[in-house]
């Protein structure tokens, strides 16, 4: 029905439901993934959320996400309400490293296949892990910050117990540490948890932290930026924001703006968007039932889990510019504001 070049479009009743039963057919047909969070507390997280939703969509999938704040249980219901819908693939954030192993089971009771995102999933049998090199993390902190302080007293404000990459942070630190703490340059004087790496309790610690030392510390390694806030506050109070460095990690805003400020030392930088990329193209594979083989294989206490594992990059005064601003991380304009 071409008339002089003009497609007509057949407007009969009985096309038009044809055409939206085929429709129906292909939404049905789209895969479902399921991405259940722990928090979206720091800034990161709201990046990760709005990045994996993007991709998932340009892969022509969609996405369920559900976000349990922080609560244990919260975040094992909505994972159960994630299976019962059918979703074909579940992406999990865990919030507790190893109660999270009852979501794997359920999940792979109902056949669907479960990766971990950013954090492990400890003692099940996960189909995938997706991270950055978080011990590694931990050691470009210290490298950085034992660069500038080669000798001296240390803090270290750790992030939550409950959290495996908590572990992995300090232990990268610790591997930098230890032959300094064994020549006895450096001795560790305080070193606590944050627990469910939340700032007020980083605040806490910190001021016990000076206050047992009678402020007489030299360099703070807090594992990540929102805690490092609460670190510089507290030195802030005691009139030694500025004098003693400090590291953190995730490259929040407000971190890349006190590291041009000078009351942050460093931070440590990690490309969401190729995190988002590489889940949510395993999510589909996964979906399709195709398999994955990784290089990588990183124990969980009980299997050998295939994982894929990014790099993170140390970013200070000298090169966030061609880091975290190149990269469009954060705008220019935004982290030079207040200087
Ligand atoms: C993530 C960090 C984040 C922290 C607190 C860790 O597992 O790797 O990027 O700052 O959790 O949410």
């Amino acid at each position: 029905a071409c008339k002089g070049g003009v497609v007509q479009k057949n407007y009969s009743k009985q096309a038009v439901s044809e055409e939206a039963e085929v429709e129906d057919v292909m939404i049905e047909k789209k895969i479902k993934i399921g991405f259940s969070m722990d928090t979206l507390e720091e800034e990161r997280w709201l990046r990760d959320r709005w990045m994996f939703l993007d991709a998932v969509e340009e892969l022509g999938a969609r996405v369920e996400i559900m976000e349990a704040n922080g609560d244990e249980a919260l975040q094992i219901s909505q994972a159960e309400t994630l299976i019962n819908e059918g979703v074909d693939v579940l992406v999990v954030v865990p919030y507790n490293a190893e109660a999270a192993a009852s979501i794997v089971q359920k999940a792979h009771s109902a056949g669907i296949k479960v990766i971990s995102y950013d954090r492990l999933i400890k003692n099940s049998e996960i189909d995938l892990y997706i991270s950055f090199d978080n011990e590694r993390v931990g050691e470009l902190q210290a490298e950085a910050l034992t660069k500038l302080v080669p000798k001296g007293k240390y803090v270290y404000i750790g992030g939550a117990d409950t959290d495996n990459n908590a572990h992995l942070f300090k232990k990268g630190v610790f591997n930098i540490l230890q032959p300094l703490i064994n020549r006895g340059d450096i001795t560790v004087v305080y070193d606590q948890w944050t627990k469910d790496w939340l700032p007020a309790n980083a605040f806490l610690n910190m001021e016990e932290a000076l206050k047992a030392n009678n402020n007489d510390i030299d360099a703070v390694i807090a594992a990540n930026d929102a805690t490092a806030e609460e670190v510089i506050k507290a030195l802030e109070v005691q009139g030694l924001a500025g004098k003693i460095p400090v590291a953190g990690q995730d490259a929040e805003l407000a971190a890349a703006q006190r590291i041009v400020e000078g009351t942050q030392t460093m931070t440590v930088y990690k490309p969401i968007q190729t995190l988002t990329m590489e889940a949510a193209k395993a999510a589909v594979r996964l979906a399709k039932g195709e398999k994955i083989e990784t290089d990588t294989k990183i124990s969980n206490g009980k299997i050998e889990v295939p994982s894929i594992l990014l790099s993170p990059i140390s970013v200070d005064k000298a090169n966030i510019d061609e880091t975290i601003i190149v990269d469009g991380f954060h705008l220019r304009e935004e982290v030079y504001r207040n200087v």
